[in-house]
């Protein structure tokens, strides 16, 4: 995607469509249980049909919002860590959000489906591939967390796609992997799960504890 010829009025990056910013306690992943001040950007063209973030979707519905003022109420609370998510936040440059968050000596974590070009730096990855529209080869060498949404025991196949992938871009193996059960097959599927990580060692689960929570 030409993210300078899709969102011309963003002036590469300084401006963005913010659907929500709170801090909060990092629910799933790698990071579960972490304090993190989450920033999440509308617009994604993906289309995962049990998205829990479909208000997201149409980024016309938030107006772009200036970077130096996302980032002023991100280092107004005691947050170390930010969690960029959206939405399909690469829909965006955000190289310049990068760096202000790093002026501010904060880490910076991504959430992603991969399926856009990459732009800014970060701390943590966590590539969260989807088969409507699969990541794009640049983000398999840099993940340093391959997460895979489980809906039926067909998403494993998937899953070791995905894995395979990461496997053959990395030399020195750093990403993690989680199978991570979709909130709303809970029930039929976290059996299933379970017993394909204890055969499969090499997977880990998440869980989306912020749900079992209630917080955001
Ligand atoms: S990629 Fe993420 S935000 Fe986009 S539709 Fe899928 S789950 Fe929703």
């Amino acid at each position: 995607m030409d993210k300078e010829r899709t969102y011309p009025s963003l002036e590469g990056g300084r401006l963005l469509p913010l659907v929500e910013s709170f801090y909060t306690i990092q629910g799933e992943g790698f990071h579960t249980g972490k304090p993190a001040y989450f920033i999440r950007l509308g617009g994604c063209d993906v289309g995962c049909r049990w998205c829990d973030s479909k208000e997201s979707w149409n980024p016309d519905r938030f107006p772009p919002v200036e970077i130096e003022e996302i980032v002023r109420q991100a280092a107004a609370t005691p947050a170390k860590a930010i969690v960029i998510t959206g939405g399909e936040p690469m829909n965006y440059p955000l190289d310049m959000l990068c760096n202000l968050l790093k002026d501010y000596g904060l880490e910076i974590f991504l959430e992603t489906s991969g399926s856009s070009p990459m732009s800014g730096k970060f701390d943590w990855i966590c590539l969260s591939p989807k088969r409507n529209k699969p990541p794009r080869d640049e983000f398999f060498p840099v993940a340093d967390e391959l997460k895979v949404i489980v809906e039926t025991p067909e998403d494993f196949e998937w899953a070791e796609e995905n894995r395979q992938k990461v496997l053959e871009a990395q030399r020195c193996g750093q990403c993690l992997f989680f199978l991570q059960p979709e909130w709303s097959r809970m029930k039929q599927i976290s059996t299933a799960i379970v017993e394909y990580v204890k055969e499969h060692p090499n997977w880990n689960i998440s869980v989306q504890t912020h749900k079992f929570l209630r917080i955001p």
